[in-house]
């Protein structure tokens, strides 16, 4: 039986033992080994442990997840669809406790915490929706028309490895693996060892909703070993995190020739042009900027404003951004939490005191809130940072914002794409201004008038990152065929397309080269 809620606190031991028991060094029936410690950021205080996985652990979900692929990959539509829809419904149902536990393991807000369910939910409806039809057997155009008839087919990998980070740990410990299982697949999943048991509750319901238990194995510990050892064994990688490390495991797939995506960094710019509505834009910005404390790979680091706007944006956004409440809670209407880690802390301290030694002028936040919690630090905006300071182009992944005038809509552009990332970025602008300006932002995503959640929550629309901000996409068609591995199958129909044997190679030469030229006319060949 599941608790309905939890407090602030350990988690219950029971509990807490129930969803290790779902993880692969407990599951092989190791007591002994190294522990990881899990941590609640708003107290910094132990809730519970994880044992450190190792290769063996790794190898044995393997053969497991390989093993159960077999028979899934047979399964009808209609079961993996109502697997999926089902487990959609259990999201919905858990929603409070699965928001008390990520908020437990991050720290962030309850509503940074819901909109993960909100995601998870979304995602799960969208690819049990539309999975058969993206995967369905295409019939395509042959060569010759009537001579040879094609198709093309969508096999899934075999099993995905997926490797996830901790600042979503719900949508990211699960969203991507919904549709690598709808496609046929088996998941073997790395969790952030700071917030694994975020994961075990979210796999946990998918089982209870019906979906093979040893289709999906969670191994939990260190990147170096189990993440590693993940990369090498799967035949198809799923990696969510810092560039640097996405950097490291594609050269893993390159070596293994592995399909690999990646989702990476970000130094995601706004730009708020000439004829942007000036308080919206605050709006916006606040919301972009600060949701999740910062700690969100599409979240806005830079704001170009048009130089006739400035100072009036300006104030109304550090006006607004003073009034955001820091709450060390559960309550919905906290407008901020804590950072995830004294490493978090750490970080965003010295990206500031960094930015603050060249001469950045600080216009709100630039501290630590030691009163509110371990690791609490003020939502900050900084103006005037110079090109020496690191947080000018380098990622923070914190509460950290600064703002700089520019004199045209081409100069805001060169600023924003004056980064080795390419993300996400927002534009506030008129309608027709934005969708002009628009595609010359080199991001994988633009929210126009929004800071990244509407481009986010447009699931039928792929995302993903440009430059050093990753490979291939999640969402929409593609997030679920980069899962399979495409078939071309093609039959002779009639007669060769070489043409009938006796007839001479010059003749067939003549032929086709006349065939070629009306056929591009005519458009009757592909
Ligand atoms: P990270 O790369 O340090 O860790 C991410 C995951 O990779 C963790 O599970 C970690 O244990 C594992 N890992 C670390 N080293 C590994 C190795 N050598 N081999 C295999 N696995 C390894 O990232 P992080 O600092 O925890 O996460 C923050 C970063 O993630 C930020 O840069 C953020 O922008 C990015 N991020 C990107 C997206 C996106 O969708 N583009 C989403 C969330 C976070």
């Amino acid at each position: 039986m599941m608790p309905q809620r939890l407090r602030l606190g350990p988690l219950p031991t029971d509990f807490a033992a129930t969803l290790r028991g779902l993880s692969e060094p407990a599951r092989s029936g190791e007591t002994e080994g190294e522990r990881i410690s899990v941590q609640a950021p708003f107290t910094g205080e132990e809730i519970g442990w994880v044992m450190a996985g190792t290769n063996e652990d790794v190898a044995r979900a393997f053969e497991r997840a390989r093993s159960a692929q077999l028979q899934w990959r047979e399964e009808s539509w209609a079961r993996r669809r109502a697997i999926v829809n089902n487990f959609h419904d259990r999201l919905l149902r858990h929603r409070d406790l699965l928001c008390d536990i990520v908020q437990l393991e991050t720290g962030k807000n309850r509503a940074s915490a819901f909109d993960e369910v909100m995601d998870v939910a979304t995602n799960a409806r969208y690819y049990a929706r539309h999975a058969e039809k993206f995967l369905a057997p295409q019939r395509r155009r042959g060569a010759v028309p009537v001579l040879s008839r094609s198709m093309q087919y969508h096999h899934p990998h075999g099993v995905v490895g997926q490797i996830s980070p901790w600042n979503y740990p719900l949508s990211l410990g699960i969203g991507d693996a919904i549709p690598a299982l709808l496609a046929g697949n088996a998941v073997v999943l790395k969790p952030d060892s700071a917030t694994p048991f975020t994961a075990l509750l979210a796999y946990r319901l998918l089982f209870d909703a019906g979906l093979p238990r040893e289709l999906v194995q969670i191994v939990t510990g260190s990147g170096t070993v189990v993440g590693a050892a993940v990369a090498e064994q799967c035949d198809y990688l799923m990696f969510t995190g810092s560039s640097a490390t996405g950097a490291l495991l594609g050269a893993t797939a390159g070596r293994r020739l592995i399909g690999y995506s990646a989702e990476l960094g970000g130094k995601n710019p706004m730009i708020v042009a000439a004829d942007a509505d000036c308080a919206a834009a605050a709006r916006v910005a606040v919301d972009g900027c600060f949701s999740n404390s910062g700690q969100l790979c599409v979240s806005i680091e830079r704001i170009y404003v048009d130089r006739r706007l400035f100072d009036q944006f300006r104030e109304a956004f550090v006006q607004k951004v003073k009034e955001i409440s820091l709450v060390n809670g559960f309550e919905w209407g906290a407008g901020m939490g804590s950072l995830a880690s004294a490493q978090q802390l750490e970080t965003v301290r010295s990206f500031v005191d960094d930015a603050r030694a060249h001469g950045a002028q600080v216009l709100t936040g630039g501290r630590a809130r030691p009163d509110l919690g371990p690791y609490f630090y003020e939502p900050t905006v900084l103006a005037g940072v110079p090109e020496q300071a690191r947080l000018r182009r380098e990622e923070v992944f914190g509460p950290v914002v600064y703002l700089e005038a520019v004199d045209t809509a081409q100069e805001a552009i060169e600023r924003a794409n004056d980064t080795r990332y390419g993300l996400n970025a927002s534009v506030c602008a008129a309608p027709a201004t934005a969708w002009a300006l628009a595609p010359h932002v080199e991001s994988g995503s633009v929210a126009i008038n929004d800071g990244y959640t509407t481009a986010w929550a447009a699931i039928d629309t792929p995302m993903g990152g440009r430059k050093d901000s990753g490979l291939a996409h999640r969402h929409g068609r593609e997030g679920i065929v980069k899962y399979t591995a495409s078939q071309n199958v093609t039959e002779q129909r009639w007669m060769s397309i070489r043409g009938p044997q006796r007839l001479p190679r010059r003749g067939y030469a003549a032929i086709m080269a006349a065939a070629l030229r009306v056929g591009k006319t005519l458009r009757f060949l592909p």
